[in-house]
C-alpha cells in the first residue's frame, strides 16, 4: 500500500477514508490514476478531480459509495458500469436483513479493495467474470444457511472465490482462529489466499511453470479431498515449520500455494508501505541487516534478494511497535530457506505476469 494524500490541502489520509477530516471535502480513490483525490461536486451526479497534469477528470461515485456507504472508490464518467472495478466483481453481496450483515458487507469490500489495489498495482491479469466466463474471477459473500441449510465453506472453484461472511465478525473468526491454533487469521489474508488459488489456475496451469511449481510445492494431484481429512485429524507434521509458511501450507501443495502466494502478498504490501513512508532502520554497525530506503527501493523495483533483505528488519520494528502497543505480533512467522525459495518462485511469476501484461497493454495501444 502507498501513502495518499489529500490533494486539495495536504493532509494525510487514509486509503478507506470518505472525506478529508482537514479541508472537509469529499475523498475518492481513482483507481484510473491509482490515487486518492478531492472531489468537487458538478452538475448530473458527477464529480470533479483536482486537476493533474493540467487535466481535469469527472467521475461519477461509484453505487455502492453513494447508496451503501460501503466503498470510497469512484468510476470514470466515460465508464457505463455504476460500479467501480472492485464493486463489479461481488456477484452475491450478503443478505442484508439480519443485524450486523451490512456491517459485515463493508468490511470484506473493504479488505477486498486493499487485495485489488495490489493486484492492479502490480500488473496481474485481473478479469471480471461477466466479462470472461472463463478466466474471469468473482466474489460471493454468503452467510450458512444461504445455499439450502448447508455451512458455507470459504473457497476458490473456477475463478469463483466464496467468503462466509462470518469471519467479518471479529469475535468469531478469533474464535475460529483459536479453535484451529492459527497465530494469524485476517480477512485481508483470506482474500489474499483465495486469490492465490485463483492465479494458480492462471499462470500455472497448462503453463510451463508446472516442473518448477512441483519440485517446491510437491504433487499437486494427490487426492485433495482425503489430503484435507487427513489434515483436520492428525494436524501437520511436527516439523512443518522448517517447510511451510503455516500448518495449514501443509495440507496439500494447493494450499501451501495460496498461503505462500498470500504470504508474499503480505510482504509486498507492508514493504511497500515502507518505502513510501521513508522507514528506515539504525543499523548498530555496516554488518547489521538493516532496512534502508536503497534496498526498499530496489525492493520495490523487483529485486526478490533486497525485498528479502529488508524484510527481516521491517518485521522486527513491526512486531516490536506492537509489543509496545501491547497488542498480539502483527508478524507472528518464521522464514525458512524452503518458504523463501517458494516464496521467490512467486515473485518470479508474478514479475513475468507483469511483464507479459505490459506487453499486451503496450500492443494494443494504436499507434499515433
Ligand atoms: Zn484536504
Ligand atoms: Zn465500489
Ligand atoms: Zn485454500
Amino acid at each position: 500500500m502507498k501513502v495518499f494524500h489529500c490533494d486539495h490541502c495536504g493532509q494525510l489520509v487514509f486509503f478507506e477514508n470518505t472525506v478529508c477530516l482537514n479541508c472537509g471535502h469529499v475523498l475518492a480513490y481513482l483507481p484510473d490514476l491509482g490515487d486518492i483525490s478531492a472531489l468537487e461536486q458538478i452538475e448530473g451526479g458527477l464529480w470533479k478531480s483536482q486537476p493533474r497534469d493540467g487535466q481535469e477528470r469527472t467521475w461519477r461515485l461509484c453505487l455502492n459509495y453513494s447508496q451503501q456507504n460501503v466503498c470510497n472508490w469512484a468510476v470514470a464518467e466515460d465508464d457505463p458500469n455504476s460500479l467501480c472495478v472492485s464493486c463489479r466483481l461481488t456477484r452475491v453481496i450478503p443478505n442484508l436483513s439480519p443485524p450486523g450483515s451490512k456491517l459485515a458487507w463493508q468490511r470484506l469490500e473493504t479488505a477486498k479493495r486493499r487485495l485489488i489495489f495490489t493486484l492492479l498495482d502490480m500488473h496481474l491479469p485481473l478479469t471480471d467474470k461477466n466479462n470472461s466466463p472463463e478466466h474471469g474471477v468473482a466474489f460471493e459473500f454468503l452467510a450458512d444457511g444461504d445455499r439450502g441449510g448447508q455451512p458455507v465453506l470459504s473457497g476458490h472453484e473456477n475463478g469463483v472465490i466464496t467468503i462466509n461472511i462470518a469471519e467479518a465478525d471479529d469475535a468469531e473468526r478469533e474464535r475460529r482462529r483459536s479453535d484451529l491454533q492459527e497465530p494469524y487469521r485476517t480477512l485481508i489474508g483470506h482474500f489474499r489466499h483465495e486469490i492465490g488459488h485463483y492465479y494458480w489456475d492462471r499462470l500455472i496451469q497448462d503453463t510451463d511453470q508446472f516442473d518448477g511449481f512441483r519440485s517446491l510445492f510437491g504433487d499437486e494431484r494427490a487426492d485433495y479431498a482425503q489430503a484435507l481429512a487427513v489434515h483436520y485429524a492428525n494436524g501437520a507434521p511436527g516439523d512443518w515449520q522448517t517447510r511451510f509458511i503455516s500448518a495449514y501450507a501443509s495440507s496439500h501443495p494447493w494450499e501451501d500455494w495460496a498461503e505462500t502466494w498470500a504470504h508474499y502478498l503480505h510482504m509486498a504490501d507492508a514493504l511497500q508501505m515502507a518505502f513510501y513512508s521513508g522507514v528506515s532502520l539504525r543499523p548498530k554497525d555496516q554488518a547489521e541487516p538493516t532496512v534502508s530506503q536503497k534496498t526498499l527501493k530496489e525492493g520495490d523495483a523487483g529485486s526478490f534478494d533486497r525485498m528479502i533483505e529488508a524484510w527481516f528488519p521491517l518485521t522486527y520494528i513491526i512486531n516490536n511497535f506492537n509489543r509496545g502497543l501491547g497488542v498480539p505480533d502483527g508478524y507472528p512467522f518464521v522464514l525458512s530457506t524452503s518458504v523463501i525459495a517458494k516464496l521467490r518462485f512467486v515473485h518470479d511469476l508474478i514479475a513475468a505476469a507483469r511483464e507479459d501484461q505490459n506487453k499486451l497493454s503496450s500492443t494494443s495501444i494504436p499507434p499515433a
